[in-house]
């Protein structure tokens, strides 16, 4: 007979968890995915996976490298001619020289540059500083090694461009680095050249690492144009640089990232990036050869479809009264709460429950996320549309224009 008093016991695996694994594990999940899976036709503003197709020919690229035999462990460091691209596309993109055999490492994706700079920087105790709301990966990353995000709130006042004095207040004797992710996620806002300078001064001056995180340099609009930190004077030699294909080539399956800095550090995270995943797989990076050595109008093409839908969508919140950050980069939106007096948690629970329309509360991007939302816009222009009209039917929306009128 089945005895309903019983209460599962932990299993000896869950009791002998390390300490870093139970402070994640100790996180609260996503309540919102959870709903979202039991609820019928959700229109889902949430991962940053857009819909749109990795391009043709690199493609063909990738399946190509399959019929030739691009199914083996390529050296660590990555297949020869993907480095070589690399260190091609940053001498002309972004004015920067690296030795394509001693100072580029191709990684399982960005995300698993950022695992290795953490933990090949951080010692238990120490503090790499972030500019918040932010993408928490970083700390997820720097806590499995026993180290610390310091989130620097930053606010939409200053374009979620971070204060460089705000930076300079934070630093500590344990202070390893600096993060410097632009264009940004979740905000999309784009770092002028005048701050980078400035923040590139603050490293000098107290011997801080620099983790530049370009993964979104090519989604950039207008007039708004990316630098790369390791361009700028005396940085180079004190400046990590990550990058990827998931975001400017639509290639988020097929993880390829990359990590450029000085061929010391390249050297020393050899042997744990071998202990991770011993190498991207070989046919993604004949994939990521042809994306860097291919026509380049895909690009051009995705960032003017995401432009596209910036604009419409953020006019669709306005005429339903809300508002939001106007992006400079990216395909996020960053939905500004604050009209509506609720946490951004509870608004965007109300707003699956009643919209049936999925977008991610700003607070899950750290405390200076509250009272934002981020729209991840991974939809063609009509489901956008859809998602309007289902939100201008929402209670939690249509309170507003009562609020509004009273
Ligand atoms: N860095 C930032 C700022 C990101 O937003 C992401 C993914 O969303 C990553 C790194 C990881 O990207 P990848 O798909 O290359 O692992």
């Amino acid at each position: 007979m089945r005895d309903d008093t019983t209460v599962a016991r932990p299993t000896p695996i869950a009791t002998h968890l390390s300490a870093a694994i139970r402070r994640s594990a100790a996180r609260p999940p996503n309540p919102l995915l959870d709903l979202a899976g039991q609820l019928a036709d959700v229109i889902r503003l949430s991962r940053g996976d857009p819909d749109l197709p990795t391009p043709a020919h690199i493609v063909a690229a990738g399946k190509r490298a399959l019929d030739e035999g691009y199914t083996h462990y390529t050296p660590v460091n990555g297949l020869p001619e993907l480095c070589q691209a690399i260190a091609e596309k940053l001498a002309h993109q972004n004015g920067v020289e690296f030795d394509p055999d001693r100072e580029i490492l191709v990684t399982t994706g960005a995300q698993e540059a950022v695992f290795l700079t953490m933990a090949a920087l951080l010692d238990p105790g120490d503090e790499i500083l972030v500019p918040d709301p932010h993408y928490t990966s970083y700390d997820l990353a720097a806590e499995a090694v026993g180290g610390r995000v310091v989130p620097v709130p930053t606010s939409i006042g200053d374009a979620y461009v971070v204060r460089p004095e705000e930076i300079e207040r934070r630093i500590t004797p344990r202070t390893k680095a600096l993060a410097v992710i632009s264009p940004h996620n979740p905000t999309g806002t784009v770092y002028p050249l005048e701050t980078l300078q400035q923040l590139a001064a603050i490293a000098e001056r107290h011997d801080l690492i620099v983790i530049a995180d370009e993964i979104y340099e090519l989604l950039t609009f207008g007039e708004n144009r990316h630098v790369s930190f390791a361009a700028l004077s005396g940085m180079k030699e004190r400046t990590i640089t990550i990058n990827g294909f998931s975001k400017a080539y639509a290639m988020t399956g097929w993880r390829v990232g990359y990590i450029a800095a000085p061929t010391d550090f390249i050297a020393a995270i050899g042997a744990l990036r071998h202990t991770l995943t011993i190498c991207a797989p070989a046919f993604a990076q004949k994939a990521a050869v042809a994306a860097l050595t291919g026509p380049q109008d895909c690009v051009r093409d995705l960032v003017r479809i995401y432009a596209e839908r910036q604009q419409f969508f953020i006019k669709g919140l306005r005429a339903i009264g809300l508002d939001a950050f106007e992006p400079r980069a990216t395909f996020y939106v960053w939905v500004d709460l604050r009209a509506t007096g609720l946490r951004s948690s509870e608004f965007c629970e109300r707003l699956l429950r009643e919209a049936r329309v999925l977008i991610y509360p700003g607070s899950q991007f750290g405390q200076a996320g509250e009272g934002f939302a981020r729209a991840s816009l991974t939809v063609p222009v009509e489901r956008l549309a859809e998602a309007i009209d289902r939100m201008a039917e929402a209670k939690v929306i249509r309170q507003l224009h009562q609020e509004a009128m009273s």
